[in-house]
Parts: C-alpha cells; structure tokens; sequence
C-alpha cells in the first residue's frame, strides 16, 4: 500500500514505500517523523501469536491500547481497591484512576525522551489489570491459597487475562496482544531476564507507577485525615516541594499549598526521570531499541530523588498501610477471600459455567483463583453474603 501518489509521505516513508518488501503503514510515517531511533518503532515489532492483517490506520500498538480499554477487567478496575475502599467516601484513587494517572505520567515521559506513546499508554493501562479485589489483601490472601498450584501475582495474573481469560475473539482465547506488551508485562513478573532490559516504554511505565502512588497515597491519606500535612512536610521530599512552591507563590491557603506541593512533586519527579535518562541516552547512544535491552536501566530517578522517595515510602508503609482502619480492613478483607476460595474449591457448581469448564484444563483451585481474582470489591461483598456468610 503506498497510493498512486505518495507526494505527501515523508523522504523516508517514500523510499520505504518504493520498496516491494515494505508494507508501508501511515503509523510507520509518523512515527519515522516523531520518535527517537531507541524507540520501539511500530514497523519493528514482532506482531502477534495468531496473525493478523494490519488495520488501514491504527497502529498494532494503538490495536493493542483499544483491546485492553475494552476488557470486562479494565472496566473492573474502577470497583477495586488502590490502597483505601469505597466505604472511605468517594475522595481516594481506586484501582481505574490510579492507572489512568499511571498512564498520564508515562504518556509524558513518552513524548519528552520521543518513544511510542501508544506502546506506553498499552503497558500502562494493562499493568494493574491483574489486580484482584482488595488490593494487596486480596492478593497476598489468592498466593497463599494456591501456594500449591504456582501461587498469584497480579502481574502474572494479568499476563493470565489477556492471554487466557478474556475471549473476543472466535478463533483464539485471548486478546492476541503484540508480542512487546506481552513481553513487557512479564518483565513486571520476573523483574530480570537474563540481564536483559525492558523496552523504555515499559521502564517509563515503571518510573510512572512509583511516582503516581507515592504521590497519590499521601494526597488520599492527608484527604481521609490519617496524616496531617505537618507530618509530610517535615519529610525532606515534601519539604522541599514545599521550598520551590514558596518560590513561586505567597499568601496560600493550607489547601492552597497542598495542591501546590502535590503538583510540584509530580512536575520534579517527572522532570528528574527526564533529565537523567537524557544524560544516559547521551552517554550510551543506543541506536535501535534493540540496543536498549543490553543497556543498564535509563528511566530512573537521580540519587537524591531516589533516597528522598525512600524516607517517604518507609514513612507511608509505617503510618498508612500499617495504619489500624487499613489493618482491619485488610484482615476482613482477607477472611472474605480466604473463606470464597475455600467455599467454591469445595462446591465448584456455585461458579458461572464459563469457569467451571476450564477446571479439567487449568485444574480447580486456579479456576477459583481465575474467578475471585476477577470480581470487584461489592460483587466479592455480595457473593460472600449470598454463599459464605455463616458456613
Ligand atoms: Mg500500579
């Protein structure tokens, strides 16, 4: 495909189109403009499991971002817990709006170091899909249920959903993702692979993640009165966001300078992680995004960031996640889920028919795992309630 006339293509997507053996694409062209040569350009991907055509105008990374927006999982995420529950108010990130800010951190670290943003805003959106209801709880409670069977991670698990749970399409379970998203997400699993690198737009997912909820469940924790804004601002993280906040303004409100600081936070961080993969692109100068995978890791915060994030995490895992109502709720969260599992693994025929006849192919408990890894927060509520409560 190059049209009769290709007047209006770039030098290079012209001499490409010129070429018999390349089927140029208008995503090609843009991104032959746009991106830097240590991106994952679209035209190098590896494609997918099953083939398929190319789409006249979408990109597969594009094709890969509206898959995963049109899970049943994704939609999902909107009912499960971030780090506090629904019965908190409606204030706090849940699960759906932290990836979107998750996904709005990486699209512009993406756009400042030129790499694919739809490959970024892909892996963004898909990195929590895994995640079962309850947080960490719930998780924690699912790996040691299956301890026999391989265990669970949500990592794993949404490697598990894109691959094997969702079925869109007639000829293959799965959503036939690009090998590079799949790939990507099971770096999240095994954290190294033969000390090799993931993509940058999968290090930028990363830089993303941490940056949006160390910033995000201190703003929910002052918001839900667990802290006080005193107590972050003695932090040196906070206090210094506070510092370049007074440079630039006088005279704020207490919610004022809150909403300041919590801005100026993400706006260093950003601008850290930016700055400091810049130096390394120019010390390492990969070529191709194949060079990036022999590289050291590029998107990471500078030393100073890093040790600041450090005393700020340390200080949230003391005095919000160990906190006595998120105590409570992880423990009543964990029974529910630890009396489900035990409940469907001993009458699987309470389970939908969908997950009852994968259990002679994945086995019984992972079917189980399969299914309340799925729910929600309130339909895992009701099933309890409906089933369990009082066996
Ligand atoms: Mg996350």
């Amino acid at each position: 495909m190059g049209g009769p006339v290709n007047s209006h293509l770039t030098p290079i997507a012209r001499s490409m189109a010129a070429d018999a053996n390349y089927l140029w694409h208008p995503v090609h062209d843009c991104e032959d403009l746009l991106l830097a040569p240590y991106a994952m350009h679209s035209a190098n991907s590896q494609g997918r499991r099953h083939r398929e055509s190319p789409h006249p105008y979408r990109g597969p990374f594009q094709r890969d971002r509206d898959r995963i927006v049109h899970t049943a999982a994704y939609r999902r995420l909107a009912y499960k817990t971030q780090v506090f529950t629904g019965n908190w108010g409606d204030y706090h990130r849940s699960r759906l709006t932290h990836t979107i800010e998750v996904a709005s951190v990486s699209r512009t670290l993406s756009r400042a170091l030129r790499l694919n943003e739809d490959l970024t805003e892909a892996l963004a959106l898909l990195h929590d899909i895994g995640h079962p209801p309850f947080g960490h709880a719930g998780e924690d409670t699912l790996d040691e249920s299956l301890r026999a069977d391989g265990g669970f991670s949500h990592n794993g698990h949404a490697l598990r959903i894109v691959e094997k749970l969702e079925k869109r399409y007639p000829g293959f379970f799965g959503l036939n993702l690009s090998i590079e998203v799949l790939e990507s997400q099971d770096f999240r699993v095994r954290k190294s692979k033969g000390g090799q690198s993931p993509l940058l737009e999968a290090q930028a997912v990363e830089a993303a993640d941490s940056v949006t909820y160390d910033t995000h469940d201190a703003d929910d924790a002052l918001e839900l009165g667990l802290l006080r804004l005193d107590e972050l601002l003695e932090l040196p993280l906070w206090h210094e966001a506070r510092r370049r906040v007074r440079s630039k303004f006088t005279g704020l409100t207490r919610k004022e300078l809150r909403r300041s600081v919590y801005r100026e936070l993400i706006d260093w961080h950003v601008s850290d992680l930016i700055r400091v993969a810049n130096e390394r692109l120019g010390q390492f100068a990969p070529s191709s995004a194949g060079d990036v995978r022999r590289l050291p890791e590029i998107i990471s915060p500078s030393d100073e960031l890093r040790e600041k994030k450090a005393e700020l995490e340390s200080f949230l895992h003391e005095r919000v996640y160990r906190h006595a109502k998120v105590l409570q709720m992880r423990a009543r969260a964990q029974q529910y889920l630890t009396e489900m599992i035990h409940g469907y693994v001993l009458r699987p025929a309470l389970m939908p028919k969908t997950f009852r006849r994968r259990i002679g192919t994945e086995g019984l408990r992972r079917t189980v795992g399969d299914f309340v890894a799925g729910m929600t927060d309130r339909y895992a509520h009701k099933q309890y309630r409906r089933l369990f409560a009082g066996d």
